[in-house]
């Protein structure tokens, strides 16, 4: 187009540029990438006889008659002949350039949705333009954008061609990439997508697997990568202490165990060690399903900070799991001479005072998030590990990561992500997987039972129990009130100790004050409870191998992966375990797709992959999302293999052209990346 001639700049205070700014629309970079959101089809004219009844046509005419007419309430209404019939065309509202425009004897385009209206066929709200007989018709599509009230598509399209035709976007992949890739610059894929040239597909462009496209989707995606790398760089610009300790107390602590290594734990703690030895903190997750021993990792970690001198925290995000790993962890270390401290929040403020002086002299520190809480001062801290990490909130984490200088981090989880999700997420840490089971587990078989067969549940509970095994009931999650799921919880524990007479029952629940849980939780581990009734506060982490049986009330109230997390609190001894999920009719779509899942599954990776088409990345990784750039053109589903490539590419961007990585991250996100320093 000519430059100026029909688009005047939008001047400062011309009004446009509030509209544009709504559209986060600020600079040039970001007018190019903001890319159609669909194409219409303006290439041919279909006679008004011929028209469709369903998908949008161009028609054009004379106009016969144009009125504002005030009932049954003020529209314009203009009839338009084009010789093979006549086409009515409603405004409810309408400016005066279209009725200017709709002059009787005026020869109009119209693109719209014909449909039969009470007066024979219309078009609502057609995509108007005035023409001569010789107008000749685009030759392309037409793109149509994302845009906000106020701003016209026709007004946003001038002065995005304008941006466009200033001088091309500096390519920052190699032109050899490009080859090998078969992907055309940005700068051609850019304009391929805003002016597309005669003939190509619509289909193509709609379905987003152009090759401009599958660029643009690429060049998105690599510079989420370089931001993630970045911010992964920049931590590790600031110093950690080298934990180069003896590996001796960690070798007392294996040889004091009843089993062996599985080789993935030992590949892992290799991973681990080689980070500690670094004189920057490490930043690493451990991905492990429910029951992979991630416990006995994170404690050979802190047996290293230990041996080198410092000192090491481990929490939880409960303070069941928290109290639990505490014993365990006191349970192996103690014997070897480390001093294991416990920390939480629900103390009296004497009592805590000596715990906060106690933490102080430990080695090994273990709590809930009190453990991040004002006035906990470390002496020297050089390990932290956050169990099931996913719990914490950014804002926790980065308290935890203010305390005591930057200590080295070591998160896990056994949600696990799916691959392409945990690349995109997580491309800021290093990942350790724990792809192994200890073994001699039994597999836990999973039955589904609907409400009504309640009886032969409790039979068989009965029998379990008489056979000497524990037992889990797991009552009903409620989401909308947590009195009510107190109250749940109260009245099966009443109605189960009714029924099972003779059998010893606890019931613990997240309003019960700390010791009263720890007393409920040592006497079940105990095996002095024969039957545990519980709300999801034994979600996590909670580990008692006698345990082979556990019913899940209401089932289908519970997410995917909440379920798989409560179904890994049995299977974990020699007895073979099963887990019933009841079920109360009737089932929603997702409830059946949900119980079917988990019905089929026990692999944490399969389930979490299921659960991601199931409901979208957006809960997966809960508040984290926060502080990740979100993706526009991208789907970390459909484009994994974009995801793959975007970080070689990343990496390879670093290290030979930081320039061209700053570029990047520039171009696509301006200034926008600072939530990711956390
Ligand atoms: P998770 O990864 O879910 O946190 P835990 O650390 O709680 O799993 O481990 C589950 C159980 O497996 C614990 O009782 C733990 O002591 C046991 N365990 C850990 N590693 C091994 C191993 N290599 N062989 C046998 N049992 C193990
Ligand atoms: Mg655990």
């Amino acid at each position: 187009m000519k430059k100026g001639a029909a688009a005047p700049a939008p001047k400062r205070g011309s009004g446009l540029e509030p509209l544009l700014k709504r559209l986060g629309l600020r600079r040039r970079e970001d007018l190019l990438l903001h890319l159609p959101l669909r194409y219409e089809d303006e290439t041919c004219i279909t006679p008004i006889a011929q028209a469709p009844w369903v998908g949008g046509v161009q028609v054009e005419g004379e106009v016969l008659s144009c009125e504002v007419q005030l009932r049954p309430r003020r529209q314009l209404v203009a009839v338009l002949d084009d010789g093979s019939g006549r086409l009515i065309l409603r405004f409810l509202s309408f400016y005066p350039s279209q009725q200017q425009a709709l002059l009787p004897g005026h020869r109009v385009r119209c693109l719209g949705e014909v449909r039969n209206g009470f007066f024979g066929a219309e078009m609502v709200h057609p995509r108007l333009r005035q023409v001569r007989a010789d107008t000749p018709l685009p030759e392309a599509l037409t793109p149509v954008y994302p845009t906000t009230a106020g701003l016209a598509q026709s007004a946003l399209s001038r002065i995005i061609a304008r941006a466009l035709s200033g001088p091309a976007l500096e390519e920052v992949l190699a032109p050899e990439c490009l080859a090998r890739h078969r992907l055309p610059t940005l700068w051609q894929a850019i304009r391929a997508l805003h002016g597309p040239r005669p003939g190509d597909s619509l289909e193509a462009l709609l379905t987003r697997n152009h090759p401009a496209w599958r660029r643009v989707k690429l060049d998105e995606l690599l510079a989420q990568q370089l931001s993630l790398r970045q911010a992964y760089l920049a931590r590790r610009e600031v110093g950690a202490p080298p934990l180069t300790g003896s590996g001796e107390l960690a070798r007392q602590l294996k040889a004091r165990l009843p089993f062996a290594l599985t080789s993935a734990q030992e590949r892992v703690e290799a991973e681990i060690l080689a980070d500690l030895a670094q004189p920057h903190p490490m930043q690493r997750l451990l991905q492990g399903d429910v029951g992979s021993g991630k416990t006995l990792v994170a404690a050979l970690a802190a047996c290293q900070a230990i041996a080198s001198g410092w000192q090491a925290a481990f929490m939880a995000p409960t303070e069941i799991l928290a109290e639990q790993h505490y014993l365990k962890l006191k349970d192996w270390l103690e014997p070897l001479g480390v001093s294991v401290a416990w920390l939480t929040g629900s103390l009296k403020a004497r009592a805590r005072r000596e715990q906060i002086e106690a933490a102080r002299q430990a080695g090994l520190v273990v709590g809930t998030h009190a453990l991040i809480q004002e006035g906990v001062d470390f002496g020297r801290l050089g390990l932290v590990i956050i169990d099931e990490q996913h719990r914490f909130g950014v804002q926790q984490r980065l308290a935890l990561r203010q305390k005591g200088g930057t200590p080295h981090q070591l998160m896990m989880s056994a949600t696990p992500i799916p691959r392409t999700l945990a690349m995109s997420h997580y491309a800021d840490l290093d990942v350790s997987v724990l792809d192994e089971l200890p073994p001699g587990r039994t597999p836990i078989r999973t039955r589904l039972a609907r409400d009504d067969r309640r009886d032969q549940v409790m039979d068989y509970v009965r029998r379990k129990v008489g056979e000497g095994r524990q037992v889990y009931w797991v009552c009903p999650l409620i989401e909308e009130s947590e009195a009510l799921q107190l109250q749940t919880a109260l009245e099966t524990h009443a109605w189960l100790q009714q029924e099972l007479a003779g059998i010893s029952i606890g019931l613990v629940h997240g309003r019960l004050k700390a010791p009263e849980k720890q007393a409920v939780m040592a006497a079940f581990a105990a095996g002095e409870v024969d039957l545990l009734v519980a709300t999801t506060v034994i979600e996590v982490g909670v580990d008692v191998p006698n345990a082979s049986l556990m019913v899940i009330e209401h089932a289908e109230r519970f997410g995917l992966s909440q379920l798989h997390q409560l179904r890994g609190r049995v299977g974990r001894g020699l007895h073979e375990s099963v887990c019933i999920l009841l079920y109360a009719e009737p089932l929603s779509d997702t409830a059946k797709s949900r119980l079917k899942i988990i019905f089929e599954h026990t692999d944490g990776f399969e389930i979490a992959r299921q659960d991601l088409q199931l409901r979208g990345p957006g809960e997966f990784v809960g508040s984290r999302q926060s502080g990740v750039p979100l993706l526009r053109y991208a789907d970390l589903e459909r484009d994994a293999d974009l995801v793959e490539l975007a970080r070689e590419l990343a990496e390879d961007l670093l290290a030979q052209a930081p320039a061209k990585a700053a570029l990047q991250r520039e171009r696509w996100l301006g200034g926008r990346e600072e939530m990711l320093k956390v």
